[in-house]
């Protein structure tokens, strides 16, 4: 079976007690037992349950592992894994990980005795000698955000068996469809289904997938005593909307090409950052490990002043933070995503007053284009 087939054949979708076509919402807290004498497949919600079981299925047979979790948001993913360390462990990350994973990790974990290393993720003798005696795991997010950059999911997951470690990857840019991390070594797969899993723009949510059963055991337990599984409802729109997913991304990431190599041309673009252009510094890597360049790109424009006009301008993409829903999403790095980090540190991050983030939605290409050029002959030269 291939992807666009599993998508809506892979898993239970369909309802084994009456034929439903899609699987109904169990909303219950509990259920009847049989009999007080012996367990039964599903006894309280936090613990399981049918709807939420369906989407963990789902993704696990999309993703390629056989265990799958789901969670209240990327984040509630996110910690259920790192929280799996122990006091004394030391992980190692790549510098240009997901703020909140950031903030995570600076405000949570170190308080409680995990310690981090950050590197340049691009640099893979930065991961080999940021490896200590009480290293456990490397964590990496590959394109970056929000300039795209690429790391060599291979080479890391070598460096890290050569040490025993356990590789985590947030794979929220690509989605299962456009990069299999798992069959590249990867032990952890983590997703924020918020973005283009889900891809209406309309729930928050997370998913992990490991093909490991101590891992899956781990991650099952954390969910359950953490306490931040996702909420019935959430799955059956995260399942409606999965089943789409193979259909929005080949809309998506053509328009994402098309767009690139259209700013790229542009006088009063300065920078184009996406991975499927063959002058990415990462083209070559990123064709090796995933499908195509994705459907989220950065470009940067000349000053503050020229992003101000061009995003009045702009009349289809909606100005918001998040990626991955069918309305192209226009984010604005410096008052966004990074506005936390002092200005000296974003500007060598390369994250600069120019610099735009566009997650193109489903809308027809010609028509995006045409947005895009109007409000770029907007800008003051
Ligand atoms: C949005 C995002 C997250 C966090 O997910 P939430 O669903 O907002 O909690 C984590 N990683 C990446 C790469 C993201 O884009």
């Amino acid at each position: 079976m291939r992807d666009n087939t599993r998508l809506i054949h892979g898993y239970e979708v369909f309802d084994e007690q009456t034929g439903a076509s899609s699987i109904p919402i169990y909303q219950c807290s509990t259920f009847k037992q049989t009999s007080i004498r012996q367990d039964q497949p599903y006894t309280y919600s936090r613990f399981g349950n049918p709807t939420r079981r369906a989407l963990e299925e789902g993704i696990a047979s999309i993703e390629g592992g056989r265990f799958a979790s789901a969670f209240s948001s990327g984040m509630g993913a996110i910690s259920a894994v790192l929280l799996s360390f122990s006091r004394g462990d030391h992980l190692v990350m790549g510098k240009s990980i997901y703020g909140g994973t950031f903030q995570l990790v600076n405000e949570v974990l170190q308080r409680f005795g995990i310690k981090v290393s950050f590197v340049d993720e691009t640099d893979l003798d930065q991961w080999r000698q940021a490896i200590r005696p009480n290293t456990k795991a490397l964590y990496l997010e590959t394109p970056s955000n929000p300039l795209l950059q690429i790391t060599d999911i291979t080479s890391v997951v070598s460096i890290a068996k050569e040490s025993q470690l356990t590789t985590i990857i947030d794979n929220t840019f690509m989605t299962p469809l456009l990069q299999k991390p798992l069959e590249l070594g990867v032990d952890l797969v983590i997703h924020s289904a918020t973005k283009f899993i889900n891809g209406h723009s309309d729930v928050v949510a997370g998913l992990v997938v490991t093909d490991d059963p101590e891992w899956a055991e781990q991650i099952k337990l954390q969910q359950k005593v953490l306490g931040s599984m996702l909420g019935v409802e959430d799955c059956w729109l995260i399942m409606r909307g999965m089943k789409t997913l193979g259909l929005r991304m080949q809309q998506s990431c053509q328009s994402a090409e098309a767009i690139s190599h259209f700013l790229a041309k542009q006088p009063q673009v300065r920078n184009v950052y996406y991975p499927g252009l063959p002058s990415h510094p990462g083209y070559a890597i990123h064709q090796k490990q995933a499908k195509n360049g994705g459907a989220v790109l950065s470009f940067e424009l000349a000053n503050q002043q020229a992003v101000y006009s061009f995003a009045d301008a702009v009349k289809l993409p909606i100005a918001a933070v998040s990626l991955g829903g069918v309305e192209s999403i226009l984010s604005y790095p410096v008052t966004m995503s990074h506005a936390c980090v002092p200005k000296e540190e974003r500007e060598k991050q390369g994250v600069t007053e120019g610099l735009l983030r566009l997650s193109v939605g489903i809308e027809e290409t010609e028509d995006l284009l045409g947005d895009l050029a109007q409000a770029l002959e907007k800008i003051d030269q």
